[in-house]
Formats: C-alpha cells, sequence, structure tokens
C-alpha cells in the first residue's frame, strides 16, 4: 500500500514528515494516525492553485463554501475516535474525501455522506485512484446520516450542528463513539460513547468547522 501512495506524492514525502513532527509537538500521540497523514498525500484533495500549501497545518477551502479540515483536526478526531477502536464507521461530511482517507486505512469499512454532488464526484476519485476500496459514499442531506447502513460503532461528524442531532445518537451501536463538534459559531469538539440508553459526553476543545446544513446540491 506504502509504494503505490508513493507514487502519488514522491515529492512531498519529506514535507509530509515535517508535518507529522509539527502534529506530534503539538499533542497527537496516536502513531496509527501519524502514520497515516505521512504517508497519504493530502495534494492531491485540492484544487491545483492551491496544492502547494496542502502540507501547512490550516483549514483549505474546496469550493462551494466548504474547507479541507486542519491537519491537527483531522488527526485529534480521528485519534479519539479509534481510542475506541471502532471497525465500521459513518462519516458525515465528505468533503475533500481525505479524512475518508485516513479513516479507510485505519477501520476496515468507512461510509461517508455528503450533501453536495460535485464535491462527492470528486471525493470518490481521489478514493478511487488511492485504492481505497474499503470505502462507501453516498450523497444525503434530508435524511441524516445512513440509518439503512447503521448501526454504526464510530461516527465522525465533520460539519458542526447547533445542537446534539438524536438522528446521529441513533445510529450509534451499543458502545460506540461519535466524535462531533457542536456549536455555532466556535464548537466544542466532543466525544459521545454510547453505553445502552445513556450517552457518556466528554468536551474535547473548541473548533471551528462548516456548519451542518439540510439538503441535497446536486
Ligand atoms: N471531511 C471533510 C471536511 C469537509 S467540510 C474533508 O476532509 O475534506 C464539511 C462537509 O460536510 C462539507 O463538504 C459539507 O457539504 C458537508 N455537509 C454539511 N452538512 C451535511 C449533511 N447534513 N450531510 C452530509 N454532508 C454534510
Amino acid at each position: 500500500m506504502m509504494a503505490e501512495l508513493e507514487g502519488i506524492g514522491m515529492t512531498s514525502r519529506r514535507t509530509r514528515m515535517r508535518l507529522v513532527n509539527r502534529l506530534r509537538d503539538h499533542g497527537i500521540q496516536d502513531e496509527d494516525v501519524l502514520r497515516q497523514i505521512g504517508e497519504i498525500p493530502r495534494h492531491i484533495f485540492l484544487d491545483e492553485a492551491l496544492s502547494h500549501r496542502a502540507y501547512e497545518d490550516t483549514a483549505l477551502p474546496i469550493g462551494h463554501q466548504q474547507t479541507l479540515s486542519q491537519p491537527y483536526v483531522v488527526a485529534r478526531m480521528t485519534e479519539v475516535l479509534m481510542a475506541h477502536q471502532p471497525s465500521r464507521v459513518l462519516e458525515i461530511g465528505t468533503g475533500s474525501g481525505y479524512q475518508t482517507a485516513v479513516l479507510a486505512r485505519l477501520v476496515d469499512e468507512v461510509f461517508s455522506v455528503e450533501r453536495i454532488k460535485p464535491l462527492q464526484d470528486r471525493a470518490r476519485d481521489r478514493l478511487r485512484r488511492l485504492r481505497l476500496y474499503n470505502t462507501t459514499l453516498r450523497l444525503a442531506g434530508d435524511t441524516m446520516g445512513w440509518p439503512d447502513q447503521g448501526p454504526f460503532d464510530g461516527i465522525i461528524v465533520t460539519a458542526a450542528p447547533g445542537g446534539m442531532p438524536d438522528d446521529l445518537l441513533s445510529q450509534l451501536a451499543d458502545g460506540g463513539v461519535m466524535v462531533i463538534p457542536v456549536g455555532e459559531e466556535t464548537q466544542m469538539l466532543t466525544c459521545v460513547v454510547r453505553h445502552g440508553d445513556e450517552f457518556e459526553t466528554t468536551d474535547i476543545e473548541p473548533v471551528r468547522f462548516v456548519p451542518l446544513l439540510g439538503g441535497v446540491v446536486r
């Protein structure tokens, strides 16, 4: 797998390691997560005009007023999720597909939903190019998440709802974990673990995400 990805990202291997060291300095400890960030070429998830900034630790625009999350935030969310060792994960907000790719290399199966069709089309091409065949994408927005494929033992939400969405909590398996930013202007990254009908909630840190919206854009 690594050799295949290397072909695509040869020129920026050293730049990616610099990013990994920075994330480690900022407190990311899960070496499996760091390894994926070191191997996955982030530049292919951006338009060419922005690809030279791919290994800066910053969020970048991907069109349609959406953003590819900051690498630190991708790493932190993935680390919190992976601490609970989920194997079937639902992602809300495919966007560029970068977070999907990171997850696909760490878990058995990733189901990812996106409401904006042109973003989903581009993400699908990139995931195929990286041969990440354990990813399944769906256009969604009218219904939240992917109830038919649930329950999931991991859910990661990369757009922010104003409050905790009940229809996602109900797609979480018993013992499952959800990582989600909650709030309006600035949000609290929150970890929810389900124990039967109880939901144990832990605040992680403040973050800024684009809003979770309803409706499909074609
Ligand atoms: N994980 C992405 C982040 C993209 S930004 C990445 O790594 O690039 C968040 C994405 O969530 C946007 O693409 C936005 O269109 C999408 N989104 C917002 N509300 C949604 C909803 N209700 N269902 C599915 N996707 C949604």
